[in-house]
């Protein structure tokens, strides 16, 4: 079968014929349907090094993925040939603390994963590819009816991402709130959706793109702001009090000042961007009992909890559909900025 492959650190990936997967005892191979293409790959194609994590290529890409069921390995029960499903993409140890509540990227006994801190498309083969082989059946989440793998691979990551982020900031916004997303890429717009869609807020979105920002409106942002230097006065100016939670799908140095800048007393800034920047944060620095904290995708009940929301219409990423053969050229889009939404690639 054919695989977008990444054969070392800092290369472009390669479509390469590899050998078609076989489920060994409880695993399961899944006809891929739509893989997704995530800026976490960019990161992974041009500024990763041995070391950084603890794996290493090659491997095939896409960590974002829904098929069918194509082969069941030896015990697996519950599933059927044929049925459209979405595959969780971390997969951790399986019986730490973490594992059992279904947070398996917090997994705390890495070594006990099929690979340390990853999955497949991070460090081990991904839906990039005719074929993916899930390493455990409990990876393997059935579809809602409604809901069809290209619209469902987006929401393995693009959605679960910013909805376990947004989730845990529910108590945070009651009617009358307000909430910041900051950056209406990949994640964001589908976060603009989830707000509106899971809680009674108000929410403002602020990108440095035009069309972006336009994405945003479209899916239900209440404000749209071209960021700028009056960007925070503008927030404070509307909020009249700050933000109840802000949301950084970017992660930068200005993207994080920008909201602590924002933040209220009590309120949430969660960063989910993995720009890497880095945020002083002192007694006098941020307003009182303003909580920062990091998020890393989310759990396998909040998987089932989007693809509702997928399936009932609530949520739904703006897709752009490669074949296998353009997928280099989805990331150039996405890495060019000129990628509306999300791509998925389509074997
Ligand atoms: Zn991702
Ligand atoms: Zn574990």
């Amino acid at each position: 079968m054919r695989a977008l492959r990444l054969l070392e650190w800092k290369s472009e990936p390669l479509l390469t014929e590899v050998d078609e997967p076989t489920p060994g005892p409880g695993q399961v191979v899944v006809r891929i349907g739509g893989a997704g293409a995530c800026h976490s790959d960019l990161h992974l194609m041009d500024e990763f090094e041995a070391g950084v994590v603890p794996w290493n290529p090659p491997f095939t890409l896409g960590h974002e993925n829904a098929g069918w069921v194509h082969t069941l390995g030896a015990g697996v029960t519950g599933l059927e040939v044929g049925q459209p499903v979405a595959v969780y993409g971390p997969w951790g140890c399986g019986v730490c603390a973490r594992c059992r509540l279904g947070i398996d990227p917090y997994c705390e006994n890495p070594a006990g994963a099929p690979v340390p801190g990853g999955g497949g498309g991070l460090g081990l083969d991904g839906g990039m590819a005719e074929y993916e082989l899930v390493p455990d059946a409990r990876h393997i989440v059935p579809l809602p009816d409604g809901l069809d793998p290209v619209r469902a691979a987006p929401l393995t990551d693009a959605g679960l991402t910013p909805y376990h982020a947004i989730r845990r900031s529910w108590p945070k916004l009651p009617p009358g709130s307000w909430a910041v997303v900051i950056g209406v890429g990949g994640l964001g717009h589908v976060g603009v959706q989830i707000l509106k869609a899971t809680t009674a807020a108000r929410v403002i979105a602020v990108d440095t793109r035009p069309e972006a920002l336009r994405l945003a409106e479209e899916y239900g942002a209440d404000l749209t702001l071209l960021s700028g230097a009056e960007t925070a006065d503008e927030i404070r100016r509307i909020t009249g009090r700050g933000a109840d939670v802000v949301l950084d799908f970017v992660g930068a140095d200005p993207t994080l000042r920008l909201g602590a800048a924002v933040a209220r007393t009590v309120g949430d800034l969660t960063i989910v961007g993995i720009a890497g920047g880095t945020l002083p944060v002192s007694y006098f620095s941020v307003p009182y009992e303003v909580s920062i904290q990091t998020t890393y995708w989310g759990s396998r009940p909040e998987l089932i909890e989007v693809l509702d929301l997928g399936a009932r219409g609530l949520v739904q990423p703006k897709v752009t559909t490669f074949s296998l053969d353009e997928a280099n050229t989805a990331y150039q889009r996405l890495r060019e900025g000129s990628l509306e939404g999300r791509a998925v690639v389509v074997p």
